[in-house]
């Protein structure tokens, strides 16, 4: 099997990373950056979040497995010290109790760019977001074409189900399981009078809807993908929708997605994990 690992700079990644090649190469592994079909992220959801921006062009051919070498990551699931158990499930030296590997796909976000110079798409694991740099921004949301609400605050941030629990939890957005193909809509720190109204409380759209944001003109804004700026000329409107693609994650074991968050949000430790 033909892997690659994306690692972070600090030593305990490096470290960590050179121990899963020397086992990955006892046990008949091959490392290969260019067509790998699983990508290893070694250090945290960061981490993670550049794996996936490397191979986004691949990611009908990739599945993704994180280890993390801080704290418990959403994406890094992994701990440093069960590293030799990871490496002995991927080549199947030792068998898991899953149909090995099991492979769990999660929606994405995909955003086209309409600007001056035509149109550009992106693909967001976690979230995109529209700010402004010089202040609070307007922008007119529509939702499937039709006006929804005359936005004023601090941006729009439009996450994933699997990028819920990242900057959309901090906005109050609800958390989605990753099984639901929704995009959700949460605003940061909007400001509500009689011109400017919005709904308040984050929304969620189903994969068959689409949303538009059209910021008021002479704006400067920040556009944001993940952990990515995004270089914006002058920009016409932004559209997202859930994308067709997919992110796929292989499962080596059983970690349902309410225990991770369990796991990083409230803290208690469940011996069935
Ligand atoms: P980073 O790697 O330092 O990530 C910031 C934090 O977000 C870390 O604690 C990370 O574990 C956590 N995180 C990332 N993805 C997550 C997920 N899907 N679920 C739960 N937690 C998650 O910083 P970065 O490399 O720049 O990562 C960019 C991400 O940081 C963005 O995608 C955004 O979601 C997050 N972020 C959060 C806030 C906030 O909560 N106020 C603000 C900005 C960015």
């Amino acid at each position: 099997m033909r892997y690659f690992v994306q690692t972070r700079s600090d030593s305990v990644s490096k470290e960590l990373t050179d121990k899963f090649h020397r086992l990955a190469a006892e046990r008949g592994l091959q490392c290969d950056e260019q067509t790998p079909e699983i990508v290893v992220s070694i250090g945290g959801d960061g981490t993670m979040l550049h794996a996936f921006h490397r191979y986004i062009e691949r990611l009908d051919e990739i599945a993704f497995v994180g280890i993390h070498t801080g704290h418990l990551g959403f994406y890094a699931d992994w701990q440093a010290t069960e590293l030799e158990d990871l490496v002995d499930l991927m080549s199947g030296v030792k068998k898991s109790d899953l149909l090995s590997p099991r492979i769990v796909k999660y929606p994405l976000v995909e955003l086209e760019i309409h600007t001056d110079s035509g149109v550009r798409k992106y693909l967001a694991l976690n979230e995109f977001t529209v700010r402004g740099i010089d202040g609070t921004i307007v922008a007119q949301i529509d939702i499937n074409d039709q006006l929804f609400e005359m936005f004023r605050g601090d941006g729009i941030c439009v996450s994933t189900p699997s990028g819920s629990t990242a900057y959309n939890k901090s906005l109050g957005g609800a958390m989605l399981h990753p099984s639901i193909e929704a995009l959700q809509l949460a605003e940061i720190a909007s400001i509500n009078n009689r011109v400017y109204r919005t709904l308040g409380s984050s929304l969620i759209l189903p994969n068959h809807h689409h949303c538009d944001i059209y910021p008021r003109n002479e704006q400067r804004l920040l556009l944001t993908v993940d952990h990515l700026s995004v270089p914006l000329g002058n920009l016409h409107y932004v559209r997202c929708s859930v994308a067709k693609q997919k992110v796929s994650f292989a499962r080596y074991r059983p970690y349902p997605f309410w225990n991770r968050v369990r796991r990083a949000f409230i803290g208690y430790e469940n011996t069935e994990d």
